[in-house]
């Protein structure tokens, strides 16, 4: 073929930069070794021993052992996936630095989702059914592939759960001023964080606002008054079509925090009885139990409703919190045992700029206690599967 000068965009020339920071398996060990595999929907133990639910975003994640290679650097993976057909291949989120001279200890790695290679698997890897996960590739970004070690492969089994059924109703008051009602954004968190905290796949969901039984001021009263009247309310809306198995939660604004109103459980029912109604306020947290982000109408709420699926109270703070659940298994009401033997993950939400976050089990407490920064630990989570899956019978 001639020659010919060439018009439009340059041709890419053949370039020289300085490469990446080298990461070479260490000879001694010949491959990067591979610390663990987790696959996480909410909280998750190294042996992928939580249930996962099928349809439920997922996350894998890779620890590897920095002591494997010789100088840091940066890696990048993929994994392949494959329910009992062919593999399909996925690369990573994120790559991650490893460094031997300062090795991170694999519960640090999960306590940081920055030191982990996360994957969020795609809808169809996660029906029902047999899953198998492989850590098909390591390499540098850019460059040369890197030796994998051993124990590159996981088999989990994804479960069907049924939905959570619930209405919000929003409970409009007047303030003295003027009416009151919760915003757009409360009723969004409480619903992105039961999809993301919950043992859940999916949500049949729906709210409004009407207006309350109550006026401002609001006192210790006042959830037991938008408790009647949700319970009037759902009465009504069953006996006209709406499912009996829905959970009705009431959300009050707490007014620019002028107005608490403290949430509020019916009763804890022993038995699967979703007409338990709950409420609970809405707001803008400012640091409430560590929370900074827009909402903390989200674990608030999932607190309240959580004694609608009969959960009672592990005790913690003590002093501060009734312990009426005798069965809670962790110190401190954390989410896992002293050991970090549970790691909690949040998958985000990028609807509400949420990020990925790793949730370190011995800094996260559980949802139905009164300590800082929440999260279902696995007790809670399989209590709540349970009653779920006996509320779907009736
Ligand atoms: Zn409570």
């Amino acid at each position: 073929m001639a020659k010919s000068k060439r018009s439009g965009p340059g041709f890419p020339k053949p370039y020289r930069r300085r490469p990446p920071a080298m990461v070479t398996a260490d000879p001694a060990s010949t491959a990067l070794a591979i610390l663990g595999i987790e696959v996480v929907q909410c909280v998750q133990d190294l042996a992928n021993s939580v249930q996962l639910i099928a349809n439920k975003a997922t996350v894998v994640r890779v620890y590897l052992d920095p002591a494997s290679v010789t100088r840091a650097g940066k890696v990048a993976g993929e994994i392949a996936w494959s329910r009992g057909a062919a593999e399909a291949y996925l690369p990573a989120l994120n790559t991650i630095s490893i460094d031997p001279s300062k090795p991170a200890q694999l519960n640090q790695q999960r306590a940081d989702a920055s030191n982990s290679l996360n994957f969020k698997l795609p809808p169809e890897a996660l029906e029902a059914g047999q899953l198998r996960i492989r850590l098909s590739r390591l390499f540098q970004p850019g460059g040369a592939d890197l030796p994998i070690g051993d124990s590159a492969i996981v088999d989990v089994v994804l479960n069907k759960a049924p939905p959570l059924r619930i209405r919000v109703i929003g409970l409009r008051y007047n303030n003295g001023e003027r009416d009151v009602s919760p915003a757009a954004i409360h009723f969004a968190y409480l619903k992105s964080f039961l999809l993301r905290a919950y043992p859940i796949a999916s949500l049949e969901w729906s709210q409004i606002v009407v207006d309350a039984d109550f006026k401002a001021p609001l006192d210790e009263s006042t959830a037991d008054l938008a408790n009647a009247q949700l319970a009037a309310l759902r009465s009504r809306e069953v006996s006209s079509g709406v499912d009996a198995r829905t959970h009705y939660f009431g959300l009050v604004d707490d007014d620019g925090s002028r107005n608490f109103m403290r949430g509020k459980a019916f009763t804890i029912p022993g038995t699967p009885q979703p007409d338990v109604v709950a409420s609970g306020p809405a707001g803008v947290p400012n640091g409430f139990a560590g929370d900074r982000d827009a909402s903390y109408a989200d674990w608030y709420g999932a607190h309240e409703l959580g004694h609608t699926f009969g959960r009672y109270h592990p005790g913690f703070p003590q002093g501060q919190q009734d312990a009426s659940d005798a069965n809670f298994p962790y110190a401190n009401g954390c989410i896992s045992t002293p050991d970090g033997t549970f790691a909690g993950l949040d998958v985000g939400d990028p609807t509400l700029n949420l990020p990925i976050a790793a949730l370190a089990g011995i800094d996260h407490h559980d949802v139905m206690t009164y300590a800082n920064d929440q999260w279902l630990s696995p007790y809670t989570y399989k209590a709540i599967l349970d009653r779920l899956i006996a509320e779907d019978t009736l």
